[in-house]
């Protein structure tokens, strides 16, 4: 469906439609520094991209237009303010091409579930479109386009674990021998806010917290390397964890069920409400993820593998 053959020298453009698969992130090690003065929080992250997918389509048309299918449809607003169609204009203004497209979401990503669902929406765009306008970007300049819409994005077009620093816009990839990890990823009923969670850890720390250099995560850069699951589930760690626990304390609950259901190591993601769990290989995945669905504590559970690659035309 290429509009021009392989020979020609113009980028390659899409005449039919472009699909684009994307996937969710979990941040493994989650440290937050204090606030700067451009209003984001300094970060050290270690990104780490999971078997939970979105999907977008992207076809031509007269006008730009978003519909949507699964998780939060009809919650989700498709309007001007969706970070679909954000991404989708910044691209076309930068390119200077008109932005056109009409784009379809079939969303499995949990709605403000702390696992990047709308940063990775955003990438999915900015690689759809690029290859319908046929603007050719490379994945570094759309990761620059992307870092001004969401400090996710640049980590969602590239996948796989990586080093996140700045306000996690930073990415650098983590060079390790191909390791497959198995998690579950335990689904809370409704969301939480970003900003709210981030605002209650400033709040947490107000009294007692003097801010001191963040460290590069270290243990968990060694884990990674060591590649036993017991080593890594040591390691996680995330600084957003109490924040989000004091505005949601059921997900006590939650870690605590994922324990009892054998899983080595369970941790808040991101932000939260989602929990993720890691266990030893796909077949205790499934058990631990049995175990969470029938303790009734969360919405749902389902097993992931990771890492996987970020945002690609499949
Ligand atoms: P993050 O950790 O990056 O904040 P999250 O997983 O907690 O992400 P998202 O689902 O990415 O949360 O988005 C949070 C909010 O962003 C939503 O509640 C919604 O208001 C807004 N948003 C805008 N566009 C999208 C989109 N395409 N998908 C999801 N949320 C979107």
């Amino acid at each position: 469906t290429e509009a021009w053959g392989p020979d020609d020298d113009k980028p390659r453009r899409f005449a039919g439609p472009v699909k684009v698969r994307v996937p969710a992130k979990i941040n493994l090690h989650l440290g937050v520094g204090p606030v700067r003065p451009d209003g984001f929080h300094e970060l050290n992250t270690v990104y780490h991209a999971i078997s939970l997918f979105d999907e977008l389509t992207a076809r031509p048309g007269d006008t730009l237009t978003l519909t949507m299918e699964g998780e939060g449809t009809g919650e989700l607003e498709l309007d001007e303010s969706n970070l679909i169609i954000r991404a989708a204009r910044a691209l076309a203004q930068k390119a200077r091409v008109p932005a056109h497209a009409r784009l379809h979401l079939r969303k499995t990503i949990p709605l403000a579930g702390g696992l990047a669902g709308g940063s990775a929406d955003a990438a999915a765009t900015l690689l759809a479109c690029d290859l319908l306008w046929g603007t050719g970007y490379g994945k570094d300049e759309l990761a620059e386009i992307g870092a001004e819409l969401g400090s996710d994005i640049p980590f969602l077009l590239q996948g796989g674990t990586a080093l996140g620093t700045g306000h996690g816009e930073a990415v650098s990839p983590i060079l390790a021998r191909p390791t497959t990890w198995h998690w579950v990823v335990a689904i809370a009923e409704g969301g939480l806010s970003t900003p709210e969670v981030y605002r209650e850890l400033d709040r947490m720390r107000e009294s007692t917290w003097s801010p001191e250099p963040l460290e590069s995560p270290g243990q968990l850069m060694a884990a990674l390397r060591q590649r036993r699951p017991e080593v890594l589930g040591a390691a996680l760690a995330n600084d957003l964890q109490p924040a989000a626990l004091s505005l949601r304390p059921a997900l006590a609950e939650v870690l605590k069920a994922g324990y009892e259901a054998g899983a080595l190591a369970g941790i808040v993601s991101g932000s939260g409400p989602t929990c993720v769990f890691l266990t030893s290989d796909a077949a205790h995945a499934e058990k631990v993820a049995a175990g969470l669905r029938d303790s009734g504590v969360c919405r749902d559970a389902v097993a992931a593998r990771g890492p996987m690659p970020g945002a690609r035309a499949v």
